[in-house]
């Protein structure tokens, strides 16, 4: 097996990186982003810092890739997207390499999201295959309904998981005929540069484009350019609302998958250290810096002493270190905003008189001040403390007693967010019924953040609008068309 060192000496980079605009890589009049290692403040590249003149080149090519890509078969299209699935299995090592520096993200997660991701194109190619519209015959006639592309579809995505974020946007818009204008956020671009090399030899040129830059430039230009025909965004509520807003005044069809403050109910009759271990290692997945994270965790009275002193034993135990060392659980966060924002959160809570029961700090890594270390952070608090209503975005989570399923419910469906929740219990009577009345996504039993291929995900409330993931994206990238046809003038 190949060692993680290896693996790094061999990644090379690009200086400066060009967006992907028409099969080439283009460096923008408006200069260059550094992209920065958030565990050590090495510069990795520069990344073109796109503007309005970029997302006009992009949006042009995607318009003019539109009229033969819609054209295609669909098994053309699949066929594609088997081509683009096995080209990311070949370097997902690499890919996800690039990745863990550019991000921060311990390398034991490794290849964890790629596999998501490359199942997620494979998906994709066979559902087109099965979205076949319907037809009925009339008494003289014949009714058709089909499905038709939209168009050029104008997409964002944030840097927590970048290429589930790819996969997620890509798959089902290209099987359905679109072609795409994609910003990665721009602190988290690399991956996605590095695979368009690889689309560029696969794809035809201009169905896919990534420009990249800041939100307020390249992403502004992008959600408020004329020639676009739909909106999908993964970010925060804030930039969402902004997307929606944009998407209503020009009537543009809009996907949003926004933020979360999922609720994690642990029944009585749990296996204490497993269920201890899988909660652990849930928080701390991605450095916290997931939208899914089981953020508020709800112990039932009979096991809450035990199961707290060992969560807490085992937050301790968690190691938080360089995110190349493979024993890293916890690395550094995106950059110094999200160190900040995590950390004055601990601080409200601690204000909000939450007991702080295991971390808080920020740790130094290889005796050097860069990079946001935050060791995994739990607090005892009630549901209405803004620590157990906002989202963090780090690895914090908050406590709290139940002995009353309904209660219990009640206080897990109290927040304004409703991407996931999960339920541990051995009792599947009672997991199901409280799935049931969760107002969540994704309600996962006895295994977090169980990514099932074809299972729609996506928000209640203000975690999003339309579902990713599952066949349901297909309908989030057409549109359905009637044609009802007489076979004879109906008589004079
Ligand atoms: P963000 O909203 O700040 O940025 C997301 C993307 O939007 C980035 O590419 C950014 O450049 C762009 N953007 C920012 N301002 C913009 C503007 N005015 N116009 C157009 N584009 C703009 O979010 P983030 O900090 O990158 O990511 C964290 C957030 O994303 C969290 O709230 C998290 O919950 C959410 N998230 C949701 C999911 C999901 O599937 N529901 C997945 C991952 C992350």
């Amino acid at each position: 097996m190949q060692s993680i060192s290896e693996k790094t000496n061999k990644i090379t980079l690009e200086k400066e990186y060009g967006s992907f605009i028409d099969g080439e890589f283009v460096k923008s009049s408006n200069g260059f982003i550094d992209a920065i290692n958030p565990a050590n403040g090495e510069l990795l590249a520069k990344i073109s810092r796109g503007n309005k003149e970029d997302v006009d080149l992009a949006v042009k090519a995607a318009n003019v890739a539109f009229q033969t890509w819609s054209a295609l078969s669909i098994e053309e299209r699949a066929s594609y997207l088997h081509k683009v699935a096995d080209a990311l299995e070949e370097n997902t090592d690499r890919l996800s390499m690039i990745e863990c520096l550019d991000t921060g993200r311990p390398v034991y997660e490794f290849g964890l999201d790629y596999d998501i991701a490359v199942k997620q194109f494979r998906y994709f190619a066979s559902a087109i295959l099965l979205d076949e519209g319907t037809s009925r015959a009339l008494p003289d006639g014949q009714l058709i309904v089909q499905k038709d592309p939209l168009g050029v579809c104008a997409q964002i995505i944030p840097w927590n998981v970048p290429m589930i974020m790819v996969s997620f946007k890509l798959a089902p818009a290209l099987a359905a005929g679109n072609t795409i204008v994609m910003k990665p956020a721009e602190d988290a671009s690399l991956s996605t540069l590095e695979f368009a090399k690889i689309l560029k030899d696969i794809l035809p040129k201009g169905v896919v484009n990534f420009v990249t830059g800041y939100g307020i430039e390249a992403g502004d230009a992008l959600i408020n350019h004329p020639d676009i025909h739909k909106l999908s965004f993964t970010g925060s509520v804030g930039v969402g609302r902004l997307v929606g807003k944009t998407a209503g005044e020009r009537l543009l069809p809009v996907t949003l998958e926004l933020g979360g403050k999922s609720p994690h109910i642990v029944f009585p009759d749990v296996n204490i250290d497993d269920a201890v271990e899988n909660t652990t290692l849930g928080y701390c997945l991605f450095n916290g810096q997931s939208c899914i994270l089981g953020s508020r965790l709800f112990v039932h009275d009979d096991i809450y002493d035990e199961f707290v002193a060992k969560l807490v034993a085992r937050a301790k135990d968690v190691k938080v270190g360089d995110p190349l060392d493979p024993s890293t659980r916890v690395s550094a966060l995106i950059n110094e905003k999200q160190g900040k924002r995590v950390l004055s959160y601990i601080d409200i809570a601690k204000e909000e008189s939450a007991k702080l029961l295991a971390g808080g700090n920020r740790v130094t890594v290889h005796n050097h001040e860069y990079g946001y270390f935050i060791e995994p952070t739990i607090f005892e608090a009630t549901n209405d403390m803004r620590i157990s209503q906002e989202e963090i975005f780090g690895p914090v989570i908050t406590v709290m007693r139940w002995n009353d399923i309904d209660a219990v419910t009640k206080e897990a469906n109290d927040t304004e967010y409703g991407l996931a929740a999960g339920i541990m219990t051995n009792d599947f009577k009672a997991a199901l019924s409280t799935a049931q009345k969760l107002q969540a996504g994704s309600v996962w039993i006895n295994q977090y953040f169980n990514f099932q291929t074809g299972a729609p995900f996506g928000g209640y409330k203000n975690s999003g609008i339309g579902r990713e993931y599952g066949k349901e994206a297909l309908d989030e990238y057409t549109q359905v068309k009637t044609i009802a046809a007489n076979f004879n003038l109906p008589p004079a």
